[in-house]
């Protein structure tokens, strides 16, 4: 199999050709179609995430071992089994591989919450993943299916989605004249965006700095947007909520839009901490109880979420981000368009020959 690696920091990922593995146990094999190219995999290509303060983490910190495949929002066709595979899907059908899998064997894991397992291991992250033409997926149970559904456009939904679902939901409890702040209309947000329209009722403020993100928000549903580099955002945001927002989705994550975030919440408000920027931020203790606000984050999403994102996109509700494709050989490119924010939407990378 063929598969695109990062061999080091920052160095174009490199085409490698290995044995093309063989499933065992409950694993699968998919032969990949298609896979997102997501923002989060710069932290990887670069080596680390910024903790602020000039503080980093690195992959070794997160004990991530170079040359690793990269990848987490793979489409393709179940192509193999492993002996222990019980499963109604069959080999030839096209699936979105949910990628952020557990050990499958501990409390988390039992109740669902795959990324909040203590031995997380998701494909592309700690497992190989999509940036190849085959993948092992560790059990059936993560093979979604997309029938009726553009194939490209639901990568997407595996991290993009499900990411912006899970934090919409936790921000969803929304009083009736609340208003949602949104920051960011990156690939994530914009695709929160798209969910939001019918999912919270409440009216959507999008902020971001770039004009065509904001022009793509309004396209997506967004009620109002605001970008901070031609106006003062929290005097707009004053302007158009009654006493603040109910709730404030970020999906940036720097010290700035946290900032911002924190001062436009109003008492009782939710900040939902997405984004991985990075950066630290300063706040008075006595910010939160006296004006009982929730700080919290929210990584990616669980696999019920994923189904439930999947029917709501079945069923028309979710306004589709704009999706374009190029060969998995320009994926270095990919990431550095990326890198520049000249990509609107998501980009998805497809194998030679597919
Ligand atoms: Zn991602
Ligand atoms: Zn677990």
């Amino acid at each position: 199999m063929k598969s695109y690696q990062l061999v080091a920091a920052n160095a174009p990922l490199e085409l490698v050709e290995t044995e093309t593995p063989e499933p065992q146990g409950t694993e699968v094999l998919v032969r990949v179609t298609a896979c997102g190219v997501c923002h989060s995999d710069l932290h990887f290509w670069h080596g680390f995430y910024d903790l602020g303060d000039g503080t980093k983490m690195t992959l070794e910190d997160r004990n991530i071992a170079l040359p690793f495949t990269m990848g987490h929002e793979p489409v393709g066709e179940v192509v193999a089994y492993g002996p222990d595979v019980e499963t109604d899907v069959k080999i030839g059908e096209t699936r979105l591989v949910f990628p952020w899998t557990g050990c499958g064997d501990c409390a988390r894991c039992d109740e669902g919450n795959e990324q909040d397992c203590a031995d997380v291991a998701p494909l592309g992250v700690r497992r190989p993943g999509g940036y190849a033409d085959h993948i092992i997926v560790p059990h059936p149970r993560y093979l979604v299916d997309i029938e009726g559904v553009d194939p490209h456009y639901a990568c997407t939904l595996a991290c993009a989605g499900v990411t912006a679902f899970s934090a919409l939901k936790k921000a969803k409890a929304l009083a009736a004249d609340d208003k949602l702040v949104i920051i960011g209309a990156g690939g994530v947000g914009l695709t929160g965006v798209g969910i939001a329209t019918e999912y919270i009722a409440n009216e959507k403020i999008v902020v971001d700095l770039d004009e065509e993100k904001l022009a793509a928000a309004r396209e997506a549903g967004a009620d109002h947007t605001i970008n901070p580099k031609r106006e003062d955002a929290s005097a707009r945001v004053a302007e158009l909520t009654v006493a603040g927002a109910g709730a404030v989705v970020d999906f940036v994550g720097s010290t700035e839009t946290v900032t911002f975030g924190m001062e436009v919440l109003r008492r009782g408000g939710s900040y939902i901490l997405v984004g991985l920027y990075g950066g630290r931020i300063d706040i008075p203790t006595l910010a939160l109880p006296t004006r009982d606000i929730a700080l919290r984050g929210s990584y990616v999403g669980n696999l019920g979420e994923m189904h439930e994102l999947m029917a709501l996109v079945k069923a028309g509700k979710v306004d589709p981000i704009p999706v374009a494709s190029r060969p998995m050989s320009q994926v270095t490119e990919t990431l550095k368009d990326l890198e520049e924010g000249r990509i609107v939407g998501r980009m998805v990378v497809v194998p030679d020959g597919v």
